[in-house]
């Protein structure tokens, strides 16, 4: 198959054309060069990276009513917010069937990975193991300890099994504490990350402890307090639709003017749909609204180039011939190939190289 239009990856946005050989790309070159090949499908569209859905909590998927309106704290919080009483309600079996719908929902989406922050300790981790095999997402799964305080052979339990630690918040923690897991997570080689400065602001002092490797949210966070997080070389998750909910946004344009490594999640499964497209939409809609307009390019590299990066598989990110990646093709406009795909993607318009190209078909 040839795709003439645009290319948008790792090494930026531009006018080009992709050959695919099944799902594999064999050519990249300027619009008008390609060769011809009879019989060879010929279509017009953009070439990007399977985006990458940054912060899960697929658990929740469990609840199929709408949610309580009421504070992050009543929603969230542990061990009694809203969302621990369902987990706790909700049997391991239709806990395990609820995250499977939810990744199944992603994959038709073109969803290639998730990073999941699991509550339910080592029992968690496997619930979302289950319900991730053979589901066609590589779900990056962080597990999160019960006991208090904090028992090393339960982390070390969690690290064995998952693939880091995501924590509620610093606050909930005794700060000591972050830097055991923190340093328990990087020695196993593995990831810490933790929420911050959701729904009130707390010091960068508090959160960057323990060296994260990811923050989620940072909808109070300050210039400043952004500016230490560039510098720790944090990456931050936003989560627009789950912030609105509770009167909050994220600060999308002070992340992309700073230049401070930023992915997009949809959050608590038990508020959104787990899809990127529509994050990518109310990320743009938002900002605009706010007065604070979001580059698209920045919200385009938040779902598609930078968690690869994050994920340690740069590679999957970058079009390239004989790479790794494996692109999907949206049949947009390509003259503006960003703000097509911010603001207009929906999974009908996905073509898949190698999967005769059906809108959900199995990648
Ligand atoms: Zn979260």
């Amino acid at each position: 198959m040839l795709v003439e239009g645009a290319i948008v990856d790792l090494e930026g946005i531009r006018p080009g054309y992709v050959r695919f050989e099944g799902p594999t790309v064999v050519e990249v070159g300027q619009v008008g060069t390609a060769s011809r090949k009879p019989g060879e499908r010929r279509i017009r569209g953009i070439v990007v990276p399977p985006p990458v859905n940054g912060h899960t909590h697929l658990g929740d998927a469990a609840a199929t009513v709408e949610p309580p309106a009421t504070t992050v704290a009543e929603m969230v919080q542990p061990p009694d917010g809203f969302k621990f009483r369902l987990l706790r309600d909700t049997s391991p079996t239709r806990k395990v069937a609820a995250m499977r719908r939810a990744l199944d929902r992603m994959r038709r989406e073109g969803i290639a990975a998730a990073i999941d922050f699991r509550e339910e300790g080592v029992e968690g981790v496997r619930m979302l193991r289950r319900a991730a095999a053979r589901s066609g997402i590589d779900v990056s799964v962080l597990g999160r300890p019960l006991r208090r305080p904090v028992d090393p052979r339960e982390v070390a339990g969690l690290l064995a099994e998952g693939d880091g630690i995501g924590l509620s918040a610093a606050r909930d923690e005794d700060s000591d504490e972050l830097d055991r897991i923190g340093a328990a997570c990087h020695s196993a080689g593995k990831r810490y990350a933790l929420h911050a400065s959701e729904a009130e602001r707390e010091s960068p002092d508090t959160y960057l402890r323990g060296r994260p490797d990811l923050l989620v949210h940072l909808t109070c966070a300050t210039t400043a307090d952004l500016e230490q997080v560039r510098a720790a070389k944090t990456t931050v998750a936003v989560c627009a639709r789950s912030n609105a909910l509770f009167g909050r946004r994220p600060p999308l344009a002070e992340l992309a003017r700073l230049g401070v490594p930023t992915i997009l999640g949809t959050d608590n499964a038990m508020l959104h749909a787990p899809s990127i497209w529509r994050e990518l939409e109310f990320d743009y809609v938002s900002s605009r609204l706010a007065g604070a307009p979001v580059p698209a390019a920045f919200l385009a590299r938040a779902a598609f180039v930078e968690p690869w990066r994050w994920l340690g598989r740069a590679g999957f990110a970058s079009v390239t011939a004989g790479g790794e990646a494996r692109p999907i093709v949206v049949r947009l406009p390509v003259d503006d190939p960003a703000y097509q795909l911010v603001t207009r993607s929906t999974e009908h318009l996905i073509v898949r190289p190698g999967s005769r190209g059906r809108p959900g078909a199995s990648p």
